[in-house]
């Protein structure tokens, strides 16, 4: 057994197990952590009780019967109504209960959300996630976290059971503003990987030999390297939805709005992505995003230039 693996076995109550969550679950199983799931949409909590995994009934629920909670889901609203609502997590919990979201929502939410945890003695920690479903299925997502020292400290061997580059960024919602710096870079460099595409391939080269050139140079990056097979073949199947992505978007250009701060290719990209969600396509990876830099030259990459 793994050093890592030697811990008390708090009960953990997680919920929202949807692209994120669902291989989190297995990943604590297999650390050995009793898990009880939650979710709204019952397809999503099927998947994992033909496995074993027991459910409860509602977010209170998960809270009565768990040591720490966790909740990765989609948006503020739906943390809010998961962890503040009327049969939410705080219904349900006690003092020194742990609560740890690790959803990507705005700073200002999450700080909201350790306010209110304190006056019920309930410790929070935002702790959100980078490495996509691929992290999150290999155990490897860097996690950044926001909140107190002692809390993080107490959290990290469940930390360890999900991922691998675990960081205490600073107080309550430190760890949002690194996801939201971690998007900006995210979602330009995709914009970047799609125009050195489209003008090689439209130049007349193939885009597999493209990728494989910058990929071995300072133009070498993880979106490249993980996503490239979805660019190369125009497969969008989910990974990270435009729609959640467009979210971060919001969150990050309210914060700098909020701080005097101007981003402005990141606002430029997000109104790329509000395109792609007008068109149909906010269920789609946010790869997809490639789709818009070909329309605007006409030219769909791999295929014949027209000149
Ligand atoms: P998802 O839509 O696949 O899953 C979210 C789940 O939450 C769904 O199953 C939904 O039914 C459930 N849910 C919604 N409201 C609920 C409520 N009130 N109570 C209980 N369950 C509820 O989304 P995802 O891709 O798993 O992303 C989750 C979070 O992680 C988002 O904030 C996202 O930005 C972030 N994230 C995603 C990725 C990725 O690659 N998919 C990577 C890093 C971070």
């Amino acid at each position: 057994m793994k050093e890592e693996e030697h811990h008390m076995a708090e009960r953990i109550g997680f919920i929202g197990v949807g692209i994120m969550g669902r291989p989190m679950v297995r990943n604590l199983v297999k650390a050995g952590y009793p898990v009880t799931i939650f979710d709204v949409v019952p397809a999503a909590i099927e998947a994992l009780t033909n496995e074993g995994v027991p459910a409860a009934a509602s977010s209170k629920e998960i809270a009565e019967s768990s040591d720490v909670v966790i909740t990765m889901l989609p948006e503020d609203p739906h943390v809010e109504a998961a962890i503040l609502g009327e049969s939410g997590v705080f219904a349900g919990g006690r003092a020194g209960q742990l609560v740890i979201d690790m959803s990507t929502i705005s700073p200002v939410v999450s700080r909201k959300i350790a306010e209110e945890g304190k006056k019920r003695r309930i410790h929070v920690l935002d702790a959100p996630v980078s490495g996509g479903d691929a992290g999150a299925i290999a155990g490897t997502l860097s996690i950044m976290v926001g909140g107190d020292a002692a809390d993080f400290e107490a959290a990290k061997p469940i930390f360890k059971a999900v991922g691998k580059t675990i960081t205490h960024c600073g107080p309550h919602g430190a760890g949002q503003v690194v996801k939201a710096c971690n998007q900006i870079v995210v979602a330009l460099t995709i914009e970047a990987v799609s125009e050195a595409l489209v003008l090689g391939s439209k130049a007349g080269v193939d885009p597999e030999i493209i990728l494989q050139v910058l990929g071995g140079g300072l133009a070498g990056n993880k979106v490249m390297e993980v996503r490239g097979p979805n660019f190369l073949n125009h497969d969008f199947a989910p990974g990270f939805k435009i729609k959640l992505h467009r979210k971060d978007l919001g969150i990050i250009l309210a914060t700098a709005r909020e701080y005097g701060v101007a981003l402005p290719v990141t606002a430029l990209v997000n109104e790329m992505f509000t395109t792609l969600v007008t068109e149909g396509r906010a269920d789609q990876d946010h790869s997809a995003l490639l789709t818009h830099i070909e329309k605007l030259s006409a030219h769909v990459i791999g295929t014949p230039s027209e000149d």
